[in-house]
């Protein structure tokens, strides 16, 4: 499925249309360079075309967002503008929720939804409208096979972010247990616990709150664990945690148990995983500044950023054209706050600047972060390119 038009020209940018075309462009003192891959995936592509059919299908019926579409604030903003309300977040509606009846169609976005909020829905005959991407359905196939088998998930992901609470609220339902990693290092606090170096207090403490599943027992839960990966998480880190985990089980119960007790699948998107080894080809050439575009709460476009941090580049996760000004306005890589930074354009000339955009990044925003840079930096694009 693709973006049906009016989407598709909503969101469209004829410059970043030209240099993705070329990869890279030079304006006056300027180098611009786009990765291979980057923006909008095909799940949101997806998610947005049957937004559209939903909106011409149903006409003037109430139509409702849990949340939000996708994490991008533009989008979501451009789909109140349109009519559609939320039931929850700072954008929802008062009462909505409780007032849902069968003349409401409600719109599941792209991450899932958890299976209360399903069931509810169905409660309460309401027409749906599901865009749960099908790479979301992928970790929640494999870990109902693990439930099966007897194993424990543990998911490299985000508390709270909307798929891993799906994937989670799904484990629970079946009955079975989880343990959230977010990053190596919780996943080194949880290898010290398999490898007797820690005990279930210091592993409670090690991870965040919301990381294990109701009733999770250490002693009892760890004993056959399997890994799957929030789709939107950094590959090479997703691996060197399945490969921590699997050499603490090994040396927990020997390389002969492993077949019984270890699982290990890669659940990251095709997306993402193409975003971020376009990201780190751009990356590897080293420009003086990598300005990486997406909402704050989106989970691959700060991945896409932390894969400039390890190359060593001076990369920014930026919401829009907005946070360049005196001062650029940014995520910060660790604590996750939104700072401000008053030394954050070079003054070198010739400047070499790399862009990216997460994958519910719209173009026409990436367009625009690209103008504003030329034009602080005292350039002007080609009438061409604009
Ligand atoms: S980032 Fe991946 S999982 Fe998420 S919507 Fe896009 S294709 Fe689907």
């Amino acid at each position: 499925m693709n973006l049906v038009p009016e989407v598709r020209l909503t969101y469209r940018s004829p410059l970043v249309e030209r240099l993705r075309e070329t990869g890279r462009a030079t304006v006056g003192q300027l180098e611009l360079v786009l990765p291979a891959s980057f923006g909008f995936c095909w799940g949101v592509d997806r998610a947005l075309a049957m937004v559209e059919e939903a909106r011409q299908e149903y006409g003037e019926r109430p139509m409702w967002l849990i949340s939000s579409i996708i994490h991008n604030p533009r989008v979501n903003a451009d789909l109140r503008a349109k009519g559609i309300g939320f039931l929850r977040g700072e954008h929802a509606t008062k009462g909505a929720l409780e007032a849902l009846g069968e003349n409401d169609v409600v719109i599941v976005p792209a991450f899932s939804a958890t299976v209360d909020d399903m069931e509810f829905l169905r409660a309460r005959s309401v027409t749906i409208v599901d865009t749960t991407c099908p790479w979301v359905i992928k970790p929640h196939k494999r870990t109902l096979k693990y439930l099966k088998e007897g194993f424990t998930t543990i998911i490299h992901g985000t508390v709270g972010h909307e798929e891993t609470e799906a994937t989670c609220s799904l484990i629970e339902h079946e009955g079975g247990h989880y343990v959230v990693v977010y990053s190596i290092e919780e996943a080194e606090v949880l290898a010290s616990y398999l490898e007797g170096t820690a005990d279930a207090d210091a592993l409670r403490s090690g991870l965040r709150c919301g990381s294990f599943s109701p009733g999770f027992d250490a002693e009892e839960h760890l004993l056959k664990i399997g890994v799957i990966n929030q789709t939107t998480m950094l590959a090479s880190e997703s691996r060197a945690i399945g490969d921590r985990l699997l050499e603490s089980l090994k040396q927990r119960d020997g390389e002969e148990a492993l077949a019984e007790t270890f699982r290990d699948f890669d659940t990251i998107c095709r997306a993402t995983q193409d975003n971020q080894d376009a990201a780190a080809a751009v990356a590897q050439e080293q420009p003086d500044l990598y300005l990486v575009v997406g909402g704050y709460d989106s989970s691959n476009t700060k991945n896409l950023a932390r894969v400039g941090h390890r190359l060593g580049v001076r990369a920014f996760h930026i919401e829009g054209p907005h946070c360049l000004g005196e001062k650029l306005e940014f995520r910060h890589r660790g604590t996750g706050e939104i700072e401000h930074e008053a030394d954050w354009l070079p003054s070198q000339r010739p400047l070499k600047v790399a862009f990216s955009a997460g994958a519910s990044t719209p173009d026409a925003l990436l367009g625009e972060v690209i103008e504003r840079l030329v034009e602080l930096c005292g350039e002007t694009l080609p009438a061409s390119e604009v």
